[in-house]
């Protein structure tokens, strides 16, 4: 449920309807927005006796949420949210390049990828220290010492850093260094660790379940933004089906209904989508042209050499040919790739 206030409503209005709200056992989340502020509730609403806040002083009016997932609606939130972090936004219009390899390997393939990226123009390195493996065998990643390798690339290179939370265990020391949380596929209805995300002061960016519904998704989102962190970022990264010609089926067709549905940014990762280097450009120009907010790319110095993912991995010449298109078609769309 929303309540709405009068454009004119005083502070002292608004702190009397959160407090009606909290005696009656629900949890008020107030949204100061550019004209109003509204006051979502979550909890049993389902109990509550609209009339009880609607004669509240300074209540416009009362709406009721209809979907499952209540403070990621647009329903409840109708402005597009907008995800900040010390070196850019995401959903403003704009469309955002997240760029880097998929582990962090060593100190010097980071840096070069941090320098390289940083001359043209992203802002934001991703690359994980702490791997989810299909193989308990496999490179797990550096782990303690990955992190410190990507602290040492954004003080000296000045790039965010966007790197996974694997478990609540590491969310702290993941968090004193990352400019932005990604929680992995296989984590998204990993409760206890949104809970854990939705917790911390850095956004979160939260990829697509590998055989999870739109509503899925988003309800994983809630569990972000109901513990009180409202900056996430979707990331559709591909899903399960029976197609075997690509690793995953990406699923642009997600973009216009998370658009519709939901206020939050959308990313899209053509790198776990498809699987394959030369598949990344023509659908990460899609992505562009679907409505979707920007972009989360894999790129390795070599991507032969890769520990992982290197067929998904652009090289340096890949990366600036996609840039280029995209900046093409961005100034066709009236968007500003970067
Ligand atoms: C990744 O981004 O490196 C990754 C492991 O992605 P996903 O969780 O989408 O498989
Ligand atoms: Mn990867």
């Amino acid at each position: 449920m929303l309540v709405v206030m009068q454009s004119d409503a005083t502070a002292d209005q608004i702190a009397a309807v959160v407090g009606a709200i909290r005696a009656m056992g629900l949890t008020a989340h107030p949204m100061a927005g550019p004209t109003r502020t509204a006051i979502g509730i979550t909890g049993n609403v389902v109990a509550v006796d609209p009339r009880t806040l609607e004669i509240l002083p300074g209540v416009r009016e009362l709406i009721r949420v209809t979907r499952p997932y209540k403070l990621a609606s647009r329903e409840m939130h109708p402005d597009d949210t907008i995800v900040r972090t010390p070196q850019t936004e995401i959903g403003a219009g704009g469309f955002t390049v997240i760029a880097g390899p998929c582990s962090v390997e060593n100190e010097t393939m980071l840096l070069r990828t941090a320098e390289y990226l940083v001359a043209r123009g992203v802002k934001l390195l991703r690359g994980g220290a702490f791997k989810p493996r299909t193989s308990p065998y496999a490179f797990q990643g550096l782990g303690r010492k990955g992190l410190e390798i990507l602290a040492k690339a954004r003080r000296e290179t000045g790039i965010g850093i966007v790197t996974e939370v694997l478990d609540t265990e590491t969310a702290g020391a993941v968090e004193e260094v990352a400019d932005v949380l990604q929680v992995g596929t296989r984590n998204m209805q990993n409760y206890s660790l949104l809970r854990r995300v939705g917790r911390a002061a850095k956004p979160v960016l939260l990829k697509r379940g590998m055989s999870a519904t739109l509503e899925e998704w988003l309800m994983a989102a809630e569990y972000v933004l109901s513990e009180g962190n409202r900056q996430v970022v979707l990331c559709e990264r591909g899903v399960r089906t029976f197609a075997d010609h690509t690793r995953n089926t990406l699923d642009l067709s997600v973009i216009p209904p998370v658009k519709q549905q939901c206020h939050l940014p959308v990313v899209v990762d053509p790198s776990h989508g498809t699987g394959k280097a030369a598949y990344v450009m023509p659908m990460a120009l899609a992505a562009l042209a679907a409505g979707a907010d920007g972009l989360m790319v894999e790129v390795h110095p070599e991507p032969a050499q890769a520990i992982s993912d290197g067929a998904q991995s652009l090289d340096f010449g890949s990366f600036d040919r996609l840039m280029e298109r995209l900046r093409r078609l961005g100034e066709a769309l009236e968007r500003e790739v970067g």
